[in-house]
Formats: structure tokens, C-alpha cells, sequence
């Protein structure tokens, strides 16, 4: 009997092997700048022809190749990046396997020129389908030129499953983004059919960021930048306020590479929970640099997905790190007044753990590799009413009672205009100025608007406060603390009231048990659905226990389907909620006095779990603007 087993010939092989790497155009892209990074590149073009489907070509002026080199490259497992097994845990480069160029070669027409640094004659390669259909020497500039011409010409099949151009140029442009996104340093540029779509300077991340996602991001960036002796975290997330009904502007990269990982975005996510409205993603580019000993960036032929030696650390260093600076930035932007971001982040840093992730944190063995300085979690809490003290210095009277003292504090940037424009408005107003200081100590009293609002004055204008969305962040971060710390006291009722609900609730309520006692809510069931309330939280206005808790149940319920927050935090929005103060609730002086100290004492004061702002400030300056006419 003949045998039946042949070998493939190099080329078919190389066809087949090609289709992990090779998918579409954008695949290419990718590979091709990558290699032009490697190369140590700082100028990098790439030209597009028919959505990749013509052309791709990356233009490079970094190292080069030497003759023997060119031809090398082209064939399956030829790197100059590893040379050795050991060398995968060690990773430097963007690519390490070899395959990209030799994948590419099997399935489109190759044209590459290449120039290495200091030789006087470049080379020239031509390869169709897997074989080189010439090698000669070439004039060409210091760097390499690789053109992919006819992606697929060979595998009809394959081209016929690329889709329409736009879907294409969609990748092509996702790669790029990438790519330019991970390296600020570089200059790079993308031409598509003869029209420049993009021409990036180099420059920093946070130019790079508003120069790939557009301007409005320009003063909306908060950084974020934690440093351990195990990893390090640093970019940009965007403001609250940016973040978006569909999911995009979102960015991980590991080592510069970048990933695509669920489990970090939900640390982000979770990062903002309370301070998003539900369903909106906010814009996050995060770079997190680690020993490539604890990542295996092999998983996956494409390298988007990535393992972490200890995932659950790299969670909660994510989490905590976002939190961190979205602190700072609650405290400081709202208001733009100097103080020390150190001592400012403490409290809210020491929060972003549930008890869990705190034990699972701890109990890591990497997490001893922290340094001392960086175990934000673990910062004192008595450090926690600091906050309360920097925000009485908003309040605090003008050290000189000259009225242009009063308003220099607010005008914040070296603007010359708006100072000269005050200096002007100040030579005209000497009555009103009067009358500024004759009342600016009567004037703290808060002032409640339309029962709804909280107006108070701040040295810098005045603020108003919705009233209940800032109860409602109090309570929040009261039942925050009494879930990680100390229980809620909790006021004995006088007459136990029984309670009957539906079995569906029931059995929610049963789950709910041991969290609602810390909260400061005991309740005994009673069999057949029945509880008996024996006892309320101490601070919330007793009355009619059992509406309490229905509506309790309703928050519970309508919060579960609005966002993936665990249960616990659940049940403190919905309490939060529940017993906020409402709109319409006339309150005395010394109430609104309350509300204003407690709110600038939580940690993230200027929103709502939810979202909403809890105030908003009104400069001085903003409103002499408003009064000026015509301009
Ligand atoms: P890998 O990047 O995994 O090493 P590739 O197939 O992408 O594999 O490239 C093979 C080799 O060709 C690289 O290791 C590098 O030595 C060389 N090479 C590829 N592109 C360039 C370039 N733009 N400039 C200089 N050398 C390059
Ligand atoms: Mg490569």
C-alpha cells in the first residue's frame, strides 16, 4: 500500500499558520508598528490604501536591517527578540514570536526596503506569497519600509470574509489608537487613501490622550499614578462627568502592551460606582507596569489577553489606586483651593475595600511586597477628619477685611484679563464694597431655597446645596463605615411592630438579615413570612417601621437592576436613599449647619451615590461676569 502522509510545502503552511495571526488588515497594523517600536523608531507612518485591503505600509526610521537580515525576517520563528525559553519570562519587546512577518509574507505581496544606521546602501525585498521574487541593494532613508500589498490575493476564501471598508478602517484605527496610545514619546501618523486622519506630535500621555479623544478631555483628565515595589500604576481617568452612555474610550496596557481584561475594568468600574449613573462608562487610559514575571502575556496568539500571577492583588491595587485619585480630585476641583492631596486622599483611600477584599487582599502573599508607604488601605483612620478641617477653610473669613482681598482668591490661573477686569469692576463698586463687609459675617448663615436647596457662602462666591442628594451621600458613607467598622446604634422600639411580606421579599429580607442588624435595624423573623421589628437605626426619624422597610425592599429592588454592585452596597445606596431627607422638608439653621459640616467631612463629597451633584459652587467672578451687559 502507498503512504498517504506528505509534508505541506513551506508556503501552504505558512498560509494556515498564518490565519492566527492574520485575520484582517488591522492585524497586520498592529504587527507592523509594533515591529517599527521595537526598532527603537521615533517617527512612524503608517498608509493605508482601500481600508488595508490594498495597502498597509508602516515607514520607520529606527535601526534597520542588515542585508542577510531582510531576507531573515520573512521566515517563520525568525526573531532577534528571544533567543531562549527563559527569555519569554522577561519580555521587553512587543514581539517575541516571530510569526508576524512570516505570516504576512504567506498571505499578501511584500515589498520591503531597509537601511540600518551607518551603512551607505539599504536593501530591497520582494515577496509574493511566500517566496522571494527578488533581493537587491537600494537607496532608501535610514529605517525600514514594509508594504503589505493585496492582503489575501492568494486565499480567496479569506478575502472574501473581510467586511465592508468602514467596518476595516474601524480596526485599523482601534490598532493605531493602541499603539500611538501606548507611546507618547513617538511621533506617528496615519494616512488613509492620500488623506491624513491622524498627525500625533510627540509629547506627553495627557497630550497624546486629548489629541487621539479630542479636546473636550482636555480639562477633564484626573491622573492617576500609585507606585509599589511590585507594580506600578499610572494614566489618566476621565472626570464623572465625561463618562459615556457607550462603552470606548477605555484602556489597560500592561508593560505598553495593550490588553483587554473584564476583570480589571470591573475594578475601575467599581472605582466609580457611586459617583457614575448606572450604564455609563467612564474614559480610563491605565498603564500598569509589573515584573513580566508575574504576567504571561503567551496566552493568547494575539497577546489581548493576559494572566496575572496574582489577580486578586492586581484588583484591588487597580481599584484603590482610581479611587484614590478620584478623591483628590472630588476634594480639590469642585472648589479649586490648594491643600495637601497627601493628607487629603487618607480617608477615602482607606475606604475603596470591602471587608472581603481587604481579607483577600491581606492574605496575599504578594501583598507583603508593598512598601509601607503604599498600603493606602491600611492608612489610619484617625487621620479621617482632615477633610472636615480643610473645608472650614473655605469658610473662613477674608484675613483683610479690603474687599479686593475677598475676591483675589478665586482668580486661580495667571489670567492678566480677568485680573485687570476685576481690578476695574473693584475702582467702581466702592459702595457695594461696603455693604460686602458690613454683611459678610450674617451672611453665613445658610439659607434654605425653595425647600429644596441649601444656599451658603464660601470665601470664593456662595454654594448651593441640594439637599437631599448631599444627605443622602452622608448616610452613604455613614453605613459605608458602620458595614467596615463599628455598627450602627440602634434604637429600641417601644412597640415591636410585626411586619408581613410577600414570600418573595421574605426571603430577600431573610438574606439581608445580618447586614441590616449592623446597620442598626433588629429584626427577628417570625415564621410564615412575619418578622417582628424590635429595634431602628438610632439616627433615623422613627415612624411607621413597616412603610420604612417596604421601601427599603422597593430601593433594594430597583437598585439590583440598575447596576452590578455587590448586595452590600446595595443595601446601603438603598438605605442611603431611603432615608435621606427629601426635597420639600423645611429645615432649621442649625439642620442645614449639619448637613453642610457632615457632607465636606465624606470622603467624596461633591456627588450622590448615583451620580448626582450634591452642589455646585458659583464663583464671584463667574457672577460680576453675569452682571456685566453685553459681555
Ligand atoms: P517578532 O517581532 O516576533 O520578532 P516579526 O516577524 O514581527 O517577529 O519580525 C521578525 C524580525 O524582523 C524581528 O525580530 C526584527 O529583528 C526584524 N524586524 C521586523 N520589523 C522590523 C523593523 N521595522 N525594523 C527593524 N527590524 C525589524
Ligand atoms: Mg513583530
Amino acid at each position: 500500500m502507498a503512504d498517504i502522509i506528505n509534508l505541506l510545502p513551506d508556503n501552504i503552511a505558512n498560509q494556515i499558520a498564518a490565519g492566527e495571526v492574520i485575520q484582517r488588515p488591522a492585524s497586520a497594523v498592529k504587527e507592523l508598528l509594533e515591529n517599527a517600536v521595537d526598532a527603537g523608531a521615533t517617527e512612524i507612518q503608517l498608509i493605508i490604501k482601500d481600508a488595508g485591503k490594498e495597502l498597509v505600509q508602516v515607514i520607520d526610521n529606527g535601526g534597520g536591517m542588515s542585508e542577510t537580515d531582510a531576507r531573515m525576517c520573512f521566515e517563520r520563528h525568525a526573531t532577534s527578540k528571544i533567543k531562549s525559553i527563559d527569555d519569554l519570562f522577561q519580555i521587553t519587546t512587543m514581539g517575541f514570536r516571530g510569526e508576524a512577518l512570516a505570516s504576512i509574507a504567506a498571505v499578501s505581496q511584500v515589498e520591503l526596503k531597509t537601511r540600518k544606521k551607518g551603512s551607505d546602501v539599504g536593501t530591497f525585498v520582494e515577496i509574493d506569497n511566500s517566496f522571494v521574487k527578488k533581493q537587491e541593494p537600494c537607496q532608501t532613508a535610514e529605517g525600514t519600509s514594509i508594504a503589505m500589498k493585496n492582503l489575501f490575493f492568494n486565499v480567496p476564501a479569506r478575502r472574501n470574509f473581510l467586511k465592508s471598508n468602514t467596518a476595516e478602517m474601524r480596526h485599523i484605527v482601534d490598532e493605531f489608537i493602541r499603539v500611538a496610545m501606548a507611546f507618547p514619546q513617538l511621533q506617528f501618523s496615519l494616512t488613509s487613501n492620500n488623506q491624513q486622519v491622524f498627525y500625533l506630535e510627540k509629547g506627553s500621555l495627557k497630550q497624546r490622550i486629548v489629541a487621539i479623544l479630542g479636546q473636550h478631555y482636555n480639562a477633564k483628565l484626573v491622573s492617576v499614578k500609585e507606585t509599589t515595589d511590585y507594580m506600578n500604576v499610572y494614566g489618566f481617568v476621565g472626570k464623572p462627568e465625561t463618562a459615556k452612555k457607550t462603552r470606548g474610550d477605555q484602556f489597560f496596557f500592561v508593560n505598553n502592551r495593550f490588553i483587554k481584561s473584564s476583570y480589571l475594568n470591573h475594578a475601575v468600574m467599581n472605582a466609580f460606582a457611586d459617583i457614575i449613573p448606572a450604564d455609563s462608562f467612564p474614559l480610563y487610559v491605565l498603564f500598569i507596569d509589573v515584573n513580566p514575571e508575574h504576567v504571561d502575556i503567551n496566552v493568547h496568539p494575539t497577546k489581548q489577553e493576559i494572566k496575572f500571577d496574582d489577580e486578586k492583588l492586581m484588583y484591588a491595587f487597580i481599584q484603590s489606586a482610581v479611587k484614590h485619585s478620584l478623591a483628590q480630585f472630588s476634594v480639590t476641583a469642585t472648589l479649586d483651593f490648594d491643600l495637601d492631596p497627601n493628607i487629603q486622599a487618607l480617608d477615602a483611600v482607606s475606604k475603596p475595600f470591602t471587608a472581603e477584599q481587604q481579607m483577600e487582599s491581606t492574605n496575599s502573599p504578594l501583598y507583603k511586597s508593598f512598601t509601607q508607604a503604599n498600603q493606602a488601605h491600611m492608612i489610619d483612620k484617625s487621620s479621617s477628619s482632615s477633610n472636615l478641617k480643610h473645608w472650614k477653610d473655605l469658610y473662613e473669613a477674608p484675613a483683610n477685611t479690603d474687599s479686593y482681598v475677598t475676591i483675589s482668591p478665586v482668580i486661580d490661573d495667571d489670567d492678566d484679563e480677568e485680573f485687570e477686569e476685576h481690578q476695574a469692576q473693584q475702582a467702581t463698586a466702592s459702595v457695594i464694597d461696603e455693604r460686602w463687609q458690613d454683611t459678610s459675617n450674617d451672611q453665613k448663615v445658610p439659607v434654605q431655597v425653595h425647600q429644596q436647596y441649601i444656599l451658603s457662602q464660601i470665601k470664593s462666591g456662595f454654594i448651593l446645596i441640594d439637599q437631599q442628594a448631599a444627605h443622602e451621600r452622608i448616610l452613604y458613607e455613614r453605613y459605608q463605615r458602620a458595614l467596615l467598622e463599628m455598627p450602627m446604634s440602634t434604637q429600641q422600639s417601644l412597640f415591636p411592630q410585626t411586619l408581613q411580606l410577600p414570600p418573595a421579599d421574605a426571603a430577600l429580607i431573610n438574606e439581608m438579615l445580618p447586614d441590616l442588624q449592623t446597620l442598626g435595624y433588629d429584626l427577628e423573623p417570625f415564621g410564615n413570612n412575619t418578622f417582628v421589628v424590635r429595634g431602628t437605626p438610632a439616627d433615623i426619624r422613627s415612624g411607621n417601621d413597616q412603610a420604612t422597610i417596604e421601601n427599603l425592599l422597593e430601593q433594594f429592588k430597583h437598585f439590583s437592576s440598575e447596576l452590578k454592585v455587590n448586595r452590600r452596597e446595595h443595601l446601603i445606596r438603598s438605605m442611603a436613599r431611603n432615608n435621606a431627607i427629601p426635597a420639600g422638608k423645611i429645615l432649621s439653621a442649625r439642620e442645614m449647619q449639619n448637613i453642610i459640616d457632615e457632607l465636606f467631612a465624606c470622603s467624596m463629597p461633591n456627588v450622590a451615590p448615583g451620580g448626582k451633584f450634591t452642589f455646585i459652587s458659583f464663583k464671584l467672578t463667574d457672577l460680576a461676569r453675569m452682571f456685566e451687559r453685553g459681555n
